[in-house]
């Protein structure tokens, strides 16, 4: 799962960056988690069985700069979406 880890790390420094110059984005625990999920789930990440059962996910194709960008991408659009349509109804 190192790739996966990877990119966890990756977007959640660039979430916090995000999340850094926007002063009225709601930071909760929860939001911060649906944010991570949604920008990691939109990524081209395939998962793969191994020989000995175990499940891989690889980066399809993408260069570190193409990645990089689809990072920074997704992370706009999660932290948006969120703010937008925070899970719970009151600001925590
Ligand atoms: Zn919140």
């Amino acid at each position: 799962m190192a790739i996966y880890n990877y990119l966890e790390d990756i977007i959640t420094v660039k979430i916090q960056q995000i999340l850094a110059k926007n002063e009225s984005v709601c930071k909760c625990d929860k939001c911060l988690n649906d944010m991570l999920a949604y920008a990691i789930n939109g990524l081209p990440v395939m998962p793969y069985v191994t020989s000995d059962g175990g499940i891989h996910r690889e980066v399809q194709n993408l260069t570190n700069d193409a990645l990089k960008i689809e990072v920074a991408t997704r992370c706009v659009k999660a932290v948006d979406l969120v703010s937008k349509n925070p899970k719970h109804k009151n600001r925590q």
